[in-house]
């Protein structure tokens, strides 16, 4: 038997030989549902509701309505992803991380195809998006992009942690280029408002 204070260093040192290996990987595919088989587009969506917008991690992929198509070809199953505008530097990293989702549920080989065709606008993220934006501190897009090119001109912005619609714009651009900066003249808050395009 060891001297019981040798104990918690043995141990400690077993932990961090240990780490890398087992408990590094195994909290990676902890979070994704298994692959589904072919036909199965539910357990594919679910495995892309666990992947992050990079810019707003709170918002999954298929929230934000990127996601625009799945299907398989000759048995290989194929994503079709339209980024969030042309030129966001965000979009290959957006892809990158789909596809090493899908492939660490199980699919073999997943192909992700850039749509470009019809463009993407803020109308497609969903509700539940919209939620989590606002939880987020982000006031999500007001109206719809179809509706606002008419009348031309920006929409009330509500705070999205006050709820009151007294704000004012800052700057065009915010933490990135498809946000802009308004501030709250109640909780006098500054917040990002994501852009309706
Ligand atoms: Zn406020």
């Amino acid at each position: 038997m060891q001297p019981s204070g040798n104990a918690p260093i043995d141990r400690r040192h077993e932990g961090l030989d240990d780490w890398p290996s087992t408990d590094l990987i195994g909290s990676d595919r902890r979070g994704l549902p298994p692959a589904g088989p072919e036909g199965d587009v539910d357990a594919v969506l679910a495995v892309l509701h666990e992947v992050p917008d990079p810019e707003v991690p709170a918002v999954d992929v298929v929230e934000l309505g990127i996601v625009r198509g799945i299907d398989w070809v000759e048995g290989r199953l194929r994503v079709q992803v339209t980024p969030t505008y042309s030129g966001c530097p965000a979009t290959e990293a957006i892809e990158q991380q789909i596809e090493e989702a899908l492939t660490a549920a199980g699919y073999v080989a997943p192909q992700i195809e850039r749509r470009l065709s019809p463009a993407w606008t803020t109308d497609w993220i969903t509700e539940e998006g919209r939620e989590k934006l606002r939880a987020f501190g982000i006031a999500p897009p007001v109206g719809s992009a179809s509706k606002r090119s008419l009348l031309g001109e920006d929409p009330a912005v509500p705070c999205p942690l006050c709820g009151s619609e007294h704000t004012e714009r800052v700057s065009e651009f915010g933490s990135t280029a498809c946000k802009a900066l308004y501030r709250c003249r109640d909780c006098l808050e500054p917040f990002d408002y994501f852009k309706c395009l």
